[in-house]
């Protein structure tokens, strides 16, 4: 499991590359302009081929785009919605522009009843794609307030949007926890697993986020905390890397930093350590 960190993409964009190296990163996260702002974000074409070139030199791989966190495309107001699809779209062409791997996204809020909101959701992520060549789009779990807190919903939203091979899963484990998996043992990761497999199909599931939960298990409460110090504790990591089905994943922290200055190298160094200890062929 290639073990990275969601990095900062301020100044030039390819400047993200050397950020991730400092903290130790083995693939990498970005966001494609601001997370908390429609405005786009256009990269001149020689940014976005240094870049390319940094990180195929640096061998980070593979890479993702966060989709900003204004993103709602359940919204009842169908201007929010279109906006939320064109963003999508402008995380999507920078990921193909970039040979990214996927864009991860939030789905969105529960203002509407559900089988409106999921046939919104589901025409939303079909434009996304047909307007978009080849990053796949990846729809995070949630922590339960908003959708996506269940397997039955993303599954309910993959069969909605036409099951599309660009279209998959990536799971948070703060989420997970704060959800109501209890994945601070072996046993509760492989519950976990058994359950997304049997609802949805590991092949689905592309990428995780790897965060500690300040949440309380079951609270629905979104709040990372960096690895160990949270409620999962360092049991729960060891687990996620020893199960083969798991193993294999790309994993990206977005911790707060023991500085508290974002994703650091102390977050990665104690992930890296348990990854040692709980190599699959040890099991
Ligand atoms: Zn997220
Ligand atoms: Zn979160």
């Amino acid at each position: 499991m290639p073990i990275g960190a969601h990095v900062s993409v301020k100044g030039r964009l390819y400047e993200a590359i050397p950020r991730a190296r400092r903290i130790g990163c083995e693939c990498l996260q970005i966001f494609v302009g601001s997370p908390r702002q429609w405005r786009r974000a256009d990269y001149p074409p020689e940014d976005l081929a240094e870049f390319r070139r940094r990180r195929a030199a640096a061998g980070l791989d593979p890479l993702v785009a966060h989709a900003p966190y204004l993103i709602n495309l359940a919204s009842p107001d169908p201007a929010l919605r279109r906006k939320s699809t064109e963003a999508l779209v402008h995380s999507l062409r920078a990921m193909d522009a970039l040979a990214g791997m996927a864009v991860i996204s939030h789905i969105g809020s529960r203002d509407a009843p559900w089988p409106r909101a999921r046939a919104w959701i589901a025409r939303a992520l079909r434009t996304a794609l047909e307007e978009s060549s080849r990053a796949m789009i990846l729809l995070e779990g949630s922590a339960g307030g908003a959708i996506g807190g269940t397997f039955e919903e993303l599954r309910e939203i993959l069969d909605a949007a036409g099951g599309a091979a660009r279209l998959g899963v990536c799971l948070d484990t703060a989420h997970l926890f704060a959800a109501g998996w209890d994945i601070r043992t072996p046993a509760g990761i492989a519950a976990m697993a058994e359950a997304f497999d049997r609802t949805i199909g590991l092949r689905h599931l592309r990428a995780l986020h790897l965060n500690d939960s300040q949440g309380r298990l079951g609270s629905h409460l979104d709040r990372h905390a960096n690895i160990g110090a949270g409620l999962i504790g360092r049991a729960g990591f060891t687990a996620v890397f020893g199960h083969p089905a798991l193993a294999t994943l790309p994993a990206y922290i977005e911790t707060p930093g023991f500085a508290r200055t974002g994703p650091d190298r102390r977050n990665i160094t104690i992930l890296k350590r348990l990854r040692t200890l709980s190599a699959p062929s040890c099991v």
